[in-house]
């Protein structure tokens, strides 16, 4: 199996997801503050006295850190597309550099100094504190490359350098902070999101059992009466609906014999074979004891005839190990839907068919046609 899991299948996390994002825009914050920059010096070149010369302003302070600045932005937008898991750690070396060489060429502004603190706050949103020492570290070392520069270090009296590293450090243990209470309020986040999660699928399964029968899996008495409901509406405008009732024949006798665990297999066996052979537009449900509902649509009455009467011969077909490999019937009660009926004498029509074939010797199938044709055979 570990062939499968190259390095190209690997599907980004929602985390993963979010943490490009945030490194892209991160990376677009950075071009804006370098053009914003090159702005400003330009802005200040031109207006405000400038004790360089143009020649030295042009190389040392408008394109030399432009370049730099930008290569690193450039570099750090192809790792983050070739190697995005090292992206964090180059666009914080960029975005280093970027604040150091502001720091550099305008060292004659004390506050510049602050926007050495920009890199250490955008690791926060990374929510590692580890990536917030390490960007700490980073600036440390700029910190450190920039004495190098003898004009700098001039500028700066003992306790600038004393008060910088002081003043990082201050800015990472606030930054630290911030970090411990996000993951926090993300820890809090997700305890509840899964909470959430739980509660909706435990709602999906107590619906689920709320509507089903749990020895057969069909639909409960309740639920098939809702369907029966809504299933009488659209038979009202116009679709067809077929109702079945199908009931165990001398089930009492089996229980007697064999006992109620038997008795109960039968019923799991009987409603499988219901379940198998309706379609999946058909509704069924154990509406009592040994009692089945059967709800068809979307056919003719010849093919619901056909329908039940298949269920009725494969029951009686089955041998049960159970029952020393006795088979048992069911008889059958069917009617379709017509205008004329309500939802109330469609059912008690049919349960009359049911009652009819129990009487006149059980395992068939009597519809509303059979039982008109026996009256007027009476008459
Ligand atoms: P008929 O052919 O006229 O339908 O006779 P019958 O014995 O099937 O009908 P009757 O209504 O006299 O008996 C139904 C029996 O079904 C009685 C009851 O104990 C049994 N029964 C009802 N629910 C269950 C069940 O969940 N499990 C088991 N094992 N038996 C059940
Ligand atoms: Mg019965
Ligand atoms: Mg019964």
């Amino acid at each position: 199996m570990k062939g499968f899991h190259t390095h190209n299948s690997h599907i980004p996390t929602e985390y993963e997801f979010k943490h490009s994002k945030w490194i892209q825009k991160m990376l677009h914050a950075y071009w804006v503050v370098i053009i914003a920059h090159f702005a400003i010096q330009i802005g200040c070149f031109l207006f405000l006295e400038y004790d360089r010369t143009p020649i030295d302003f042009l190389m040392n302070v408008l394109f030399w850190p432009t370049a730099v600045s930008s290569s690193c932005i450039l570099f750090a937008s192809w790792v983050d597309r070739r190697f995005s898991s090292y992206s964090f750690y180059t666009m914080s070396i960029a975005s280093t550099v970027i604040a150091w060489t502001i720091i550099h060429v305008n060292y004659d502004i004390r506050i510049i100094l602050a926007i050495c603190l920009l890199p250490i706050f955008a690791s926060v949103l990374f929510f590692s504190k580890k990536r917030v020492w390490i960007v700490f570290l980073m600036q440390m070392t700029g910190y450190l490359l920039v004495l190098f520069d003898p004009a700098y270090r001039l500028y700066l009296s003992s306790f600038d350098m004393v008060s910088i590293p002081a003043f990082l450090i201050l800015g990472t243990y606030v930054a630290q902070v911030i970090v411990t209470s996000g993951v926090e309020v993300l820890d809090d986040l997700q305890a509840s999101m899964l909470a959430k999660q739980d509660l909706i699928v435990r709602n999906a399964i107590m619906t689920k059992q709320s509507k089903t029968d749990g020895l057969t899996n069909l639909y409960n008495q309740s639920s098939f009466k809702d369907y029966y409901e809504k299933a009488f509406e659209y038979a009202n405008s116009g679709m067809s609906l077929h109702l079945a009732l199908i009931d165990i024949d001398d089930f009492k006798s089996i229980n007697d014999t064999y006992g109620h665990r038997v008795g109960d297999i039968i019923l799991e066996k009987v409603s499988l074979i219901i379940q198998e052979t309706i379609t999946s537009s058909d509704i069924a449900a154990r509406y009592g004891g040994e009692e089945f509902a059967l709800l068809m649509f979307e056919q003719s009455f010849k093919q619901a005839y056909a329908l039940v009467e298949q269920i009725r011969q494969k029951i009686a077909l089955m041998g049960h190990l159970e029952l020393e490999g006795a088979s048992i019937t069911v008889s059958i009660g069917l009617k379709s839907y017509s205008p004329n009926l309500t939802k109330d004498k469609l059912f008690e029509e049919v349960d009359a068919c049911l009652y009819a074939a129990k009487r006149t010797g059980k395992n068939k199938t009597v519809t509303s046609l059979d039982l008109t044709s026996s009256l007027a055979e009476k008459i």
